[in-house]
C-alpha cells in the first residue's frame, strides 16, 4: 500500500484550514492525522491514498469542533462557505449535485473521534433527501421501494438525532405499519406502505418540534454537523470517555461521505468484519453482513445478520474483494482491522477502517501470531497489550464441577468471555442503584444502545435477548472486559414484568434472581455458580508474551507475600523475590493471637523490668513473674514465626526474600476499647467482670492513641520494646539454618519499617546485629547471611536518605504510608470520605493511594539521588500498593527503581507494565 501523502494545500475562509477532502484516489488528510480527522476520516484518507474503493467525501476537524464550542455552538466565521466548497468538489467527483432533483448526491454525517467510541455519538445517513430528490432517486434507480425506504430512515435518523425527536415514537409508527401490513421484516413493506410511513414520520416531527421536517438540503446539512458536534458532550458520550479516560477536550471531526447504498436490492449490502476472530484471535475473517440492508441494521441486530462468510456464497467476486483488501488493510496497519463496508448493486465500497477491539485473549493471540508471521516485533507486541487485558486473563471462569450440576437457562452468542456471576436486572439505572448499595448485578437488556453504558460499566456481565457477536452489546462488551452473552433469541425479555423466560427451557427468572453467564460458550446458568480462577498454566500465548516482556524489562518484579501459599502463587506467576512480607499478618491467625494478646498485655511492664535488671537493679517478685510471662508468649511466637518463615523460604528457595519486622501499632491485636468497656460495664453490673477482662481494658487504654498511625509503631516500636522485632530476627536467621541445613537456598533480608532518622534505623540495627552475632555463634558451620534495610515511608526518611543509606543495604519505598504522610491523608479514613469526591470533582486527576502522585514520585526520585550519593550499590524497590499499578510502575521506571513488588495476582500485569515502561523511556531517550 502506498505510503501515506503529506496533506497538501487546500484554500479556505475560514481562519483556519478546517477541511480536507478525498476522493478520486487522492486524499488531503492521512493516517497520521488522528488527532486532527479522527480515526473514521484519517482511515478513509488513507484507503483512498491506497487505491482502495470509498466514496467521495471531507473531513471537518476536531479543531472546528472545540472552536464551535469555544464561541458558544457557533460555526466559525468562513467555514459553511468552506463546506459548501467541498461539496462542490464532492458534487463534481461523483457527477452528482446536492439538492438536484435529477440527479441527487446524498451524504451520511458521520462522526468520528480520535479514540473509536463505538456508536457513543451520531450518525445521519442519505441527508439530501426531500420530495423533489426523492422522485429523482426513484427515477434513477427504478426502485420506488429503495427511495421511500431510505427517506423514511432518513425521517426517522434526523428526526431522532437532529431534531430530538423521541426515537420510540418512529419505532412505534414503524411496528405498527409492519403490523397493519402484515410484515414481519422492515423489509416486507412495500413502496406504498412506506410512503404511509413517511407521511406518519412527517406528522410525528411536526408535533414534537412544531416545524415541518426541513427540505432544503443544505439546512439538513447545517443542521447535522452541529448535531454531530453536540454529541460529543451528550451524556453517553461523556460517560463513555470518563469511564474510558479519553480527554474531553479532543473533539469530534465530522466526516460528509457520498452515500452509497446496501439496500437496493439483493445485490447490494453491507456489514462489518474484523481480519482475525476478535473474541479468540484465530485468523478468520469474522463479521456479520446483510444484503439488501442500510449499515445501522447490522450493528443494531434489528435483523439477525448471517456470518460474513455467507457472503462467499451469495458473492463470491465480492467476497474474493473484500478479503483481499482486508489483508492488505491488515499489512498496512500491522494491525487486526475492524472493517465497515457497503456493495452497491455488486460493487464494494469500504467506508471505515480502525484498530479492532479485542478481548484481551485475542490480543495476545495477535500479538503472539503476528510476531511469528514476521509482521511485528516482539517489543511491538509486548507494546500492544494493555495491561487490563492481562487482568482479564486471569479472571475467573466457572467451576468446571459446578457447571455440570448447573441448570441451564438459555444459550445464545458467545460475545465476550469470562465468567459472571450476578443478580438480574432489566435497566441500566436500576444496575448502577444496585451496584452503588453493593450488589452484584447482571444487566439482562433486549439489545444495548449507548444509553445503557453506565449499567453495563457497572455490571459483572451483560446479557441480550437481540443482535450479533458486532451489535453494541458485543463491541461495548469485550472493550470494557466484561462477560457478555448476546443474541439468546429464546429469551423473552419483559421490561414490564422485570422478568425474563426461555421459549425453549421454560425457565424464567425475574429481577434480584442470581443468574450466571458464561461468555466464552455463551450458555446462560440459574442461580450463582461457583468460580475458579483462571490458570495461568493454561494461558500459553501470554506467558510466551510476558516472557518477551521479561526480556525486554529492566526492573525487576517481586511480590507481597505473607504465606508459603501466596509465595508459591506468585512465584508461578514470574514473581522474581519477595518485596515485603508483612510478619504481623502472620500473629492474627488461629491460637497466635492469644500468644500475641498475651504478649502485649505485659509488654511495657516486663520492659521496664528487664530494663532494671539490665541497669543492675533489683527487681521483686512480681516484676519476675511479668518477666517470665512475657517471655514464655514470646518464645512461643518465635518457634511460630521460625515456621512461617522456614515455609517462606522453601516457597521462594534462591530468590530474595525482605522479612518486614512488625509495623502496626499494638492496639490492633486488641479488642476495640469500646466493646471492651461495654463488655467490662456490663459484667461488673452482673456481678463482677473477671481479671483478665479487667486487665485487657486496662491495656487498651494505656495503649491508646489519637493518631495511632502515627504513633507507636514501626521502628519505634521496637525500640521501645525490643524484644518484638528481636524474636523475630532470631526467627527469621533460624529460619534460614533450618532451611540451608535440608538443602535450600534461603536468602534474607530484614526490613525496619518507619524510619524517619536515621538513629531510628542505627539503633535498632546495631540491637538486631547483636542478635545475629549469637545466632551466627550457635549456627556452627552454617553460614548465615542476610542484608538490613529500610522502609522509606516516612518524608523525612526520604529528605534525609543519604544519611539513612549509610546504615540500610537496601531502601523499600513504603508509598501506603508516604503518600499518607505527603497529603496528609489518613489512608484508613480518606477513600471512605471526601478522597472520591475530590476525584469525582477534579480537585485531584487521581486517587493517588492508587497512582502513584507526581510529588510522592518526586520525594522517591529525591530518595533515590540521596540514597545512592550515598551507596551507590544501594538496592531500591517499592513495595507500597502503588507497585502493581500500571501508571505508578512507568513513574518507578523513570525513578531508576531495581525492581517493583506487588501483590501476587498482580504481578503478570506488572511484568508487562515493566516492560512497556523500559520500551517508553528508552523511547523517550532516542528522542
Ligand atoms: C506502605 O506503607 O506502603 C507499606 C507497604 O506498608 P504498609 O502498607 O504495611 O503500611
Ligand atoms: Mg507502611
Amino acid at each position: 500500500m502506498a505510503t501515506a501523502s503529506p496533506a497538501t494545500d487546500r484554500s479556505h475562509r475560514a481562519a483556519k484550514r478546517y477541511i480536507y477532502a478525498w476522493g478520486e484516489g487522492t486524499a488531503e488528510g492521512n493516517a497520521g492525522m488522528r488527532d486532527l480527522l479522527g480515526g473514521k476520516g484519517a482511515g478513509l484518507a488513507e484507503m483512498t491514498i491506497a487505491g482502495l474503493p470509498t466514496p467521495p467525501g471531507f473531513t471537518i476537524t476536531t479543531e472546528a469542533c472545540n472552536d464551535y464550542f469555544a464561541a458558544g455552538e457557533q460555526l466559525p466565521d468562513g467555514l459553511w462557505d468552506d463546506v459548501l466548497d467541498a461539496v462542490k468538489e464532492v458534487e463534481r467527483r461523483t457527477a452528482k449535485g446536492f439538492g438536484d432533483p435529477a440527479n441527487p448526491l446524498l451524504v451520511s454525517v458521520r462522526s468520528g473521534a480520535k479514540f473509536s467510541m463505538p456508536g457513543m455519538m451520531d450518525t445521519v445517513l442519505n441527508l439530501g433527501l426531500n420530495a423533489k430528490t426523492l422522485e429523482g432517486l426513484i427515477t434513477l434507480t427504478g426502485n420506488e421501494r429503495f427511495g421511500w425506504d431510505a427517506y423514511r430512515r432518513f425521517i426517522q435518523m434526523f428526526g431522532r438525532i437532529v431534531l430530538d425527536v423521541d426515537g420510540e415514537q418512529f419505532d412505534h409508527a414503524l411496528e405498527a405499519s409492519k403490523s397493519a401490513h402484515g410484515a414481519k421484516q422492515d423489509t416486507d413493506l412495500d413502496a406504498a406502505a412506506l410512503r404511509g410511513l413517511v407521511d406518519d414520520f412527517r406528522g410525528i416531527v411536526k408535533a414534537s418540534t412544531g416545524r415541518d421536517f426541513p427540505e432544503d438540503p443544505y439546512e439538513q446539512l447545517d443542521l447535522a454537523i452541529k448535531a454531530v458536534f453536540a454529541s460529543w458532550f451528550g451524556k453517553r458520550a461523556r460517560d463513555y470517555r470518563k469511564n474510558q479516560g479519553i480527554a474531553d477536550d479532543l473533539g469530534t471531526a465530522v466526516n460528509v461521505v457520498t452515500m452509497v447504498f446496501g439496500n437496493m436490492g439483493d445485490d447490494s449490502g453491507t456489514g462489518v468484519a474484523f481480519t482475525r476472530d476478535p473474541n479468540t484471535g484465530e485468523r478468520v475473517l469474522y463479521g456479520e453482513y446483510l444484503t439488501n440492508a442500510q449499515g445501522e441494521d447490522v450493528v443494531a441486530g434489528i435483523r439477525t445478520a448471517p456470518k460474513i462468510a455467507q457472503m462467499e456464497t451469495d458473492m463470491p467476486a465480492v467476497y474474493a474483494e473484500f478479503q483481499r483488501i482486508g489483508q492488505q488493510l491488515e499489512r498496512h496497519y500491522r494491525d487486526v482491522q475492524d472493517l465497515e463496508f457497503t456493495i452497491e448493486r455488486g460493487r464494494l465500497y469500504m467506508l471505515q477502517t480502525r484498530s479492532a477491539k479485542r478481548t484481551a485473549a485475542a490480543a495476545v493471540r495477535i500479538a503472539a501470531d503476528m510476531v511469528d508471521e514476521g509482521v511485528i516485533s516482539k517489543e511491538e507486541a509486548v507494546a500492544r497489550i494493555e495491561p487490563a487485558h492481562v487482568d482479564q486473563l486471569l479472571r475467573d471462569q466457572f467451576d468446571p464441577a459446578g457447571l455440570k450440576a448447573a441448570v441451564r437457562i438459555a444459550k445464545g452468542l458467545n460475545a465476550s468471555p469470562g465468567a459472571a456471576v450476578g443478580r438480574a436486572v432489566f435497566s441500566a439505572d436500576t444496575a448502577v442503584e444496585w451496584v452503588e448499595r453493593g450488589e452484584k448485578v447482571v444487566l439482562v437488556r433486549v439489545e444495548t444502545s449507548p444509553d445503557d453504558f453506565h449499567g453495563m460499566a457497572v455490571a459483572q456481565g451483560i446479557l441480550t435477548a437481540r443482535g450479533g457477536a458486532t451489535s453494541h452489546a458485543a463491541v461495548v462488551a469485550r472493550q470494557i472486559g466484561k462477560p457478555c452473552v448476546a443474541g439468546c433469541a429464546e429469551l423473552v425479555v419483559e421490561y414490564s414484568t422485570k422478568s425474563a423466560r426461555s421459549t425453549e427451557s421454560g425457565v424464567a427468572f425475574a429481577e434480584g434472581d442470581w443468574i450466571s453467564l458464561d461468555g466464552a460458550t455463551g450458555t446462560v446458568y440459574q442461580g450463582a455458580l461457583p468460580t475458579v480462577s483462571a490458570r495461568f498454566e493454561d494461558q500459553p500465548e501470554l506467558r510466551k508474551v510476558l516472557g518477551w516482556a521479561d526480556e525486554i524489562r529492566r526492573m525487576g518484579v517481586w511480590t507481597n507475600a505473607d504465606k508459603p501459599e501466596e509465595a508459591a502463587q506468585a512465584r508461578g506467576y514470574g514473581a522474581e523475590g519477595i518485596g515485603l512480607c508483612r510478619t504481623e499478618h502472620m500473629f492474627r491467625e488461629g491460637e497466635r493471637l492469644e500468644i500475641v494478646r498475651d504478649a502485649i498485655l505485659v509488654a511495657n511492664a516486663a520492659t521496664r523490668a528487664k530494663a532494671k535488671i539490665a541497669a543492675g537493679e533489683p527487681v521483686d517478685a512480681e516484676e519476675t513473674a511479668t518477666i517470665e510471662r512475657f517471655d514464655s508468649a514470646m518464645a512461643k511466637l518465635e518457634v511460630l514465626q521460625q515456621g512461617d518463615f522456614e515455609g517462606i523460604f522453601r516457597a521462594m528457595d534462591g530468590l530474595p526474600v525482605v522479612i518486614r519486622l512488625i509495623d502496626p501499632p499494638l492496639h490492633e491485636f486488641l479488642p476495640n476499647l469500646e466493646e471492651q468497656l461495654v463488655k467490662v460495664t456490663r459484667a461488673e453490673d452482673a456481678g463482677g467482670a473477671s481479671e483478665a477482662d479487667k486487665e485487657l481494658l486496662a491495656t487498651i487504654k494505656s495503649l491508646h492513641e489519637q493518631n495511632p498511625m502515627l504513633g507507636l509503631r514501626g521502628c519505634r516500636l521496637g525500640l521501645m520494646i525490643p524484644d518484638f522485632v528481636k524474636i523475630q530476627t532470631r526467627a527469621i536467621l533460624n529460619a534460614q539454618i533450618a532451611v540451608k541445613r535440608s538443602g535450600g537456598n534461603p536468602i534474607a533480608k530484614i526490613m525496619i519499617p518507619l524510619v524517619g532518622h536515621v538513629n531510628e534505623l542505627s539503633r535498632t540495627r546495631a540491637l538486631l546485629e547483636a542478635e545475629a552475632k549469637a545466632v551466627e555463634a550457635a549456627a556452627g558451620r552454617v553460614k548465615v547471611d542476610y542484608k538490613f534495610g529500610t522502609m522509606i515511608e516516612v518524608p523525612r526518611g526520604a529528605l534525609t536518605a543519604d544519611e539513612i543509606a549509610r546504615d540500610a543495604d537496601f531502601f523499600s519505598f513504603g508509598t501506603n504510608d508516604l503518600t499518607q504522610m505527603t497529603f496528609g491523608y489518613s489512608r484508613d479514613d480518606a477513600e471512605g470520605g471526601f478522597l472520591l469526591k475530590y476525584v469525582e470533582d477534579g480537585i485531584l486527576p487521581v486517587n493517588p493511594f492508587q497512582t502513584l502522585d507526581d510529588a510522592v514520585a518526586g520525594l522517591m526520585k529525591m530518595a533515590v539521588d540521596k540514597g545512592r550519593a550515598t551507596k551507590p550499590g544501594l538496592e531500591l524497590g517499592i513495595c507500597g500498593e502503588h507497585g502493581g499499578d500500571p501508571a505508578s510502575i512507568a513513574k518507578c521506571e523513570a525513578i531508576g527503581l531495581d525492581y517493583v513488588s506487588c501483590s501476587p495476582f498482580r504481578v503478570p500485569v506488572a511484568r508487562l507494565a515493566a516492560a512497556q515502561a523500559a520500551l517508553a523511556s528508552a523511547a523517550e531517550r532516542d528522542k
